[in-house]
């Protein structure tokens, strides 16, 4: 079964021309392409087999929001994705729990598949406290889904990402990000049925790294940053999922 490549662009590139090229450098089966907002549509328009990934929304309709984006919003132009609780928005611009599980519900209601993300920090994994911090992100995350909500996704993604191996040219060796998959999995059984679930690892991904990541079965997936960037490590990584 074919894996999955989420490509997230974060803060780049700095024009829409750049945008476009890199789009359509990254059109690839299995591939979601995750640009800036104000490139989305135009991105949108120009993917035939990648599908549309945004980096991040808002939990309410509509309304006196100023700056924010939401699911209705993002899924009228096309977005199939979105990724949700990323480190950067966790420890660079204060995103809790709370604000994660109702972006997470927002998404999911609205049809939009979540992608959700957990990690340790450096400091948390120095205090052997890994396990505990991906389980409160989890169960806190995901709290706002389940029974009662009007769930329309069909799916649900959840990236591990170690804080510290995002960016940094330092990735989770295969066999620790596998074992710490695992955990997750375990986690999740309990979750709503009627969700697929897939769990991908991100950190400092690229493609000499890729194969060793995607060779376990449980090892559902990619998220890059960094390396999506660069046609030629894109070109290459998708010859491995
Ligand atoms: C990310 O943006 O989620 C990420 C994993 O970045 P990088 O691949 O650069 O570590």
């Amino acid at each position: 079964m074919s894996k999955l490549l989420i490509l997230n662009w974060k803060m780049n590139p700095a024009t829409l021309e750049e945008a476009l090229f890199l789009a359509m450098e990254s059109d690839y089966k299995d591939v979601v392409v995750a640009p800036p907002f104000p490139f989305i549509e135009e991105v949108g328009k120009i993917l035939k087999k990648a599908e549309l990934g945004a980096q991040d929304l808002f939990w309410e309709d509509k309304g006196a929001f100023t700056g924010e984006v939401s699911a209705k919003e993002l899924k009228s132009i096309g977005v199939k994705y979105v990724i949700i609780g990323h480190s950067e928005r966790r420890h660079k611009l204060g995103e809790t729990d709370e604000m994660i599980a109702k972006k997470l519900k927002a998404a999911a209601d609205n049809g939009l598949i979540p992608v959700l993300c957990v990690g340790e920090t450096k400091a948390e994994k120095d205090a052997v406290k890994k396990e505990a911090v991906i389980k409160r992100q989890l169960e806190k995350g995901l709290s706002l889904i389940g029974q009662k909500s009007k769930v329309k996704s069909q799916m649900l993604l959840i990236a591990y990402e170690p804080v510290w191996a995002i960016g940094t040219g330092d990735p989770e060796t295969p066999e620790s990000a596998l074992k710490t998959i695992n955990y997750i999995k375990k986690l999740l059984k309990t979750t709503d049925k009627s969700l697929q679930i897939k769990v991908l690892y991100g950190g400092s991904v690229n493609s000499q790294n890729l194969g060793d990541y995607l060779k376990y079965k449980e090892v559902e997936g990619a998220l890059v940053g960094g390396a999506s960037l660069k046609k030629e490590e894109v070109q290459k990584m998708v010859k491995l999922i």
